[in-house]
C-alpha cells in the first residue's frame, strides 16, 4: 500500500495545518471544503505560515513556491477521487462527519485509506459508517499541525495492519512521531490533559488560589511551558468542556464530571482567547 497523493477534507485551523506539512514534505494535496472563501482562507493561512519561515531562515522563497505549487483546492468532494489518503479535518460533528464519509467512501478509489482528525469521536463509530472499515484510521494531529511533531494513530477495531503500517510510514514520512492508540474516548493526550485543565478549573473554583497563581505553580512546578487555565483559553472553554462530557459519557466515571465553573464560564459565553475573555482577559 504506498501513498503518494493525500487529500484533506476542511480547510480550517486543522485541515490547512495538516495541507502545509504535506505539501512542505513534497506531497500533492487536494484541500476540500464546503465554501470556497474557508479555500482562500486556508490557502492564504499556509503561504502566510510559510512566509514566517522564510524570515526566520529555515526556508527559501523557492521551497515555498514548490510547496504551494503542490496544493490544489476544490469545493467538490470527488477532487479526491485519485488520492491514495484522504484525511477528514471538517467540524467536529458526528451527523457531518458521517455524511461526509458516506460521500468519501462513493468517490475515493477503492483502495484508498480514510482518516478522520476527530478530537473525541469514535474511529470504530465512524469506521462502520463505510464499506472499506479496515482501511478507516484515525490520524489525531496537534494544532499547530507544522509545529506539533506528535500525531495519534487511533486504531478501530476494524483498522487493518496494513492500513496501520502505511499510516505510519507517511507520518514519518512527513516528520511526525505516531504514536499507536486503540480506540478510546479522549484517546491518550485529551484523557490526560483535559481532566489536569478541569482540576485547575475545580481548584480555582474552589478558592484555593487565583487563576495567575495556579497557572505559575504549574509552570513552576512541574516546567510545564504554559499554565492549564492560560492553555484552556487558547483550546476554547467549549471546547474543553466538550472533551470531558465525552469522557464523563464515554467512561461513565465521575472523575471525569466538568468543573462547575466550567460549565457557568461556557454558559457566560467566555470562551477564552477567541472571545476576548476566559479564566484571563486579552485585547481585542
Ligand atoms: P475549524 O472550524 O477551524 O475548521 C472546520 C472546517 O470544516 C471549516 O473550514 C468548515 O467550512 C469545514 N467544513 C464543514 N463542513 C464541511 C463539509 N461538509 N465538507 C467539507 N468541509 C466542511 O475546525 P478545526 O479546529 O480545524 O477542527 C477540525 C477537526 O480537527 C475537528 O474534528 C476537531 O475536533 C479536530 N481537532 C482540532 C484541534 C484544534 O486544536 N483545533 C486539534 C486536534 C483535532
Amino acid at each position: 500500500m504506498s501513498i503518494s497523493k493525500i487529500g484533506v477534507v476542511g480547510a480550517g485551523t486543522m485541515g490547512n495545518g495538516i495541507v502545509q506539512a504535506f505539501a512542505v514534505a513534497g506531497y500533492p494535496v487536494v484541500m476540500t471544503d464546503i465554501a470556497d472563501a474557508a479555500l482562500q482562507r486556508g490557502l492564504a493561512t499556509v503561504s502566510g505560515s510559510l512566509d514566517r519561515l522564510i524570515k526566520k531562515e529555515k526556508m527559501s522563497t523557492g521551497q515555498k513556491d514548490e510547496a504551494m505549487a503542490k496544493i490544489s483546492v476544490s469545493t467538490d468532494l470527488s477532487a479526491l477521487s485519485d488520492c491514495d489518503l484522504i484525511i477528514e479535518a471538517a467540524t467536529e460533528n458526528l451527523d457531518l462527519k458521517l455524511k461526509i464519509f458516506a460521500q468519501l467512501d462513493a468517490v475515493a478509489k477503492p483502495e484508498a485509506l480514510l482518516a478522520s482528525n476527530t478530537s473525541s469521536i469514535s474511529i470504530t463509530k465512524l469506521a462502520a459508517s463505510t464499506k472499506r472499515a479496515d482501511r478507516m484510521i484515525g490520524m489525531h494531529f496537534f494544532n499547530p499541525v507544522p509545529m506539533m511533531a506528535l500525531v495519534e494513530l487511533i486504531r478501530g477495531l476494524q483498522t487493518s495492519d496494513e492500513t496501520y503500517a502505511a499510516v505510519d510510514e507517511v507520518a514519518k514520512a512527513i516528520g511526525k512521531t505516531p504514536v499507536q492508540v486503540r480506540n478510546s474516548p479522549g484517546f491518550v493526550v485529551n484523557r490526560m490533559l483535559c481532566p489536569m485543565i478541569n482540576e485547575a478549573v475545580f481548584a480555582l473554583g474552589e478558592g484555593l488560589a487565583t487563576a495567575a497563581e495556579i497557572d505559575e505553580a504549574m509552570k513552576l512546578g512541574c516546567n510545564h511551558p504554559i499554565g492549564p487555565l492560560a492553555l484552556c483559553d487558547m483550546i476554547g472553554l467549549d471546547v474543553e468542556l466538550a472533551v470531558m462530557q465525552v469522557l464523563f459519557e464515554g467512561f461513565k466515571d465521575p472523575k471525569y464530571r466538568p468543573a462547575p465553573l466550567l460549565v457557568e464560564m461556557v454558559e457566560a459565553g467566555y470562551l477564552g482567547r477567541k472571545t476576548g475573555k476566559g479564566f484571563f482577559e486579552y485585547g481585542k
